[in-house]
């Protein structure tokens, strides 16, 4: 028998436990499956998750013309709702694609000193006083490895109820970018992000949470650094609770970058939340602009199809789920390579033309 009076949350465990348990029967499984539906239909977040997995699987048929792009909306959904085995599905799944994209290519120049799409060494050394964010590009020990290193100083007081949950949400987002990749036709490179906590007033990247008016805290920044902000951006930030990166009037590697955090209910202790703002954020001060499916912030947006490297995270045509899109997303190989680029040619590397008609990255359209 199954009990209507259960909240989403009971459903969707009774659902589970009788669904999945090894030792049930098919009227078993038949209720767990109607009790995950219940729960589904009443937003809880894993149910619909599992409802998106059921569909997917064959388990479940859905009454659409085209049931895959159904059941990754309701993915999207449950993601979109802190389930975080949705989130970690979705970027599973564009991370199959991607490699069954590439995965046929050769890759070459596994043990040699990286080469770009050209087949000319690159030499990435930016570093000093003046670098707010170091980038060395070494081949040491038969391996390619690209450290990025800064100095973090947050800059906020007794108003953040959890600093140090806040700081390492922060911090964790900015180590995100570490990993292996691969790179320029299949080369394999190491990511590294080398931290350090000084409280200087110069060679930092500074981390603002935005716990007044974003007015207020222009206000206290600026007595520290000069600051030139525009209005327009203060304005949309303010109004959507977006969090943004400043990185100069025009980024380069000599410009300066600060992160402003903003937290939708002003709590700043939303772990995951800041993690992942973070981690899009420092993509920015890495001389990544931003990646919209669709026009957006007078940016024209990027179709599906433009670029083969990126429709394999492409959802529905929706979004991309990638870190420059939305900030939940994986880090790919192509923005590995727009970092590097940014570094090597001291010149932000854009996904879409900007309002100044600069050309985008020729990173993209390459492949992997
Ligand atoms: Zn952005």
């Amino acid at each position: 028998m199954i009990n209507f009076e259960y909240t989403p949350e009971q459903a969707r465990e009774v659902g589970k436990k009788l669904f999945f348990n090894s030792t049930s029967d098919s009227d078993d499984k038949a209720s767990g499956l109607k009790l995950i539906l219940k729960a589904h239909s009443m937003h809880d977040p894993e149910a619909t998750y599992l409802v998106a997995r059921f569909l997917l699987d064959g388990i479940l048929k859905a009454n659409v013309k085209n049931g895959e792009d159904y059941a990754l909306t309701l993915m999207c959904s449950s993601a979109n709702n802190g389930c975080i085995q949705a989130r970690a599905f979705l970027n599973a799944y564009c991370e199959d694609r991607y490699q069954e994209e590439y995965d046929e290519h050769p890759s070459g120049n596994l043990h040699e000193a990286l080469v770009d799409f050209d087949g000319r060494p690159i030499k990435v050394n930016r570093q000093g006083v003046f670098t707010p964010i170091d980038a060395v590009l070494e081949y040491k020990n038969g391996s390619n490895v690209l450290t990025l290193s800064t100095n973090v100083v947050f800059l906020y007081g007794d108003e953040i109820k959890a600093p140090e949950r806040f700081s390492k949400a922060v911090i964790d987002g900015i180590l995100a970018w570490q990993g292996e990749y691969e790179v320029f036709g299949g080369q394999k490179l190491t990511v590294k992000v080398d931290l350090s906590f000084e409280d200087k007033v110069y060679d930092n990247l500074l981390i603002i949470p935005v716990t007044g008016t974003v007015g207020s805290t222009i206000e206290k920044v600026s007595n520290i650094i000069p600051l030139k902000i525009k209005k327009s951006q203060l304005t949309d930030a303010v109004k959507n609770k977006r969090s943004f990166a400043t990185i100069g009037f025009k980024w380069s590697v000599n410009s300066r970058k600060n992160i402003f955090i903003l937290s939708k209910d002003g709590c700043f202790d939303d772990y995951e939340e800041i993690k992942h703002v973070a981690k899009h954020e420092f993509g920015h001060a890495l001389g990544l602009g931003d990646l919209y499916a669709s026009a957006s912030d007078s940016l024209k947006g990027v179709n599906k199809g433009t670029f083969a490297e990126l429709d394999s995270y492409a959802i529905n045509d929706n979004f991309y789920n990638l870190v420059m899109c939305d900030h939940h997303g994986p880090i790919s190989n192509n923005d590995i390579e727009m970092v590097i680029l940014a570094f090597r040619e001291n010149e932000q590397q854009l996904y879409q033309p900007g309002r100044l008609k600069r050309k985008i990255s020729s990173a993209l359209g390459k492949g992997n």
